[in-house]
């Protein structure tokens, strides 16, 4: 294997992310995943956003998806940053 990333070697596979308004129990991605370029933007100025992110050191693909569910007590926000292999990029890709 090589190196671990600097940048992304600790993601998980998946990670996921939520956050309920007033709620203590919030979750949150880490704070490297602002470090990913933006490779693509599937939906641009969207609520639910779908990104394909790429790590600028080792060339990973990420997709990043957020949800936004909005309730009178407490809107919820949900975060989740998949690693995805390079074919599985290319094949979201060209799904558009
Ligand atoms: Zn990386």
């Amino acid at each position: 294997m090589k190196n671990k990333c600097r940048i992304c070697g600790d993601f998980k596979d998946k990670e996921s992310a939520f956050q309920k308004y007033g709620s203590e129990n919030c979750t949150y991605l880490p704070e490297n995943i602002k470090n990913l370029i933006l490779f693509k933007d599937f939906r641009p100025g969207s609520d639910r956003s779908k990104q394909l992110k790429q790590c600028p050191d080792c060339k990973r693909y990420y997709l990043y998806e957020t949800d936004y569910e909005y309730f009178a007590f407490g809107s919820e926000d949900e975060q989740i940053l998949t690693r995805l292999t390079e074919s599985e990029a290319m094949k979201l890709l060209n799904s558009i």
